[in-house]
């Protein structure tokens, strides 16, 4: 029976994709180059309750993604006419 990788409970068998690691390199480090933060993903086996937990994040961060690119959107839509408006009103003055 497998345990779960994020919380440890018996019974685990989902799988998801979880934070495995992370890094970080300062000015000095001789791989980064620069500061630098990094993080790991793998495939991983989670209890119920963690995958759970791990789609909603991700149904969460999806849906923000899609506000954002509608909100762009209607913004680049509506700046168009008011550019055309303001060049017109020059012209006829
Ligand atoms: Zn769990």
């Amino acid at each position: 029976m497998a345990t779960c990788y994020q919380c440890g409970k018996l019974g685990a068998n989902y799988r998801r994709n979880v934070t495995t690691g992370t890094s970080s390199g300062n000015w000095v480090s001789n791989r980064s180059y620069g500061s630098s933060n990094r993080n790991y993903y793998g495939l991983r086996t989670v209890c119920e309750k963690c995958a759970a937990k791990i789609d909603k994040n991700g149904y969460l961060m999806s849906s923000l993604i899609l506000i954002i690119i509608a909100i762009l959107s209607v913004r680049f839509h509506t700046s168009k006419p008011d550019a055309v408006a303001k060049t017109s009103l020059s012209k006829s003055r």
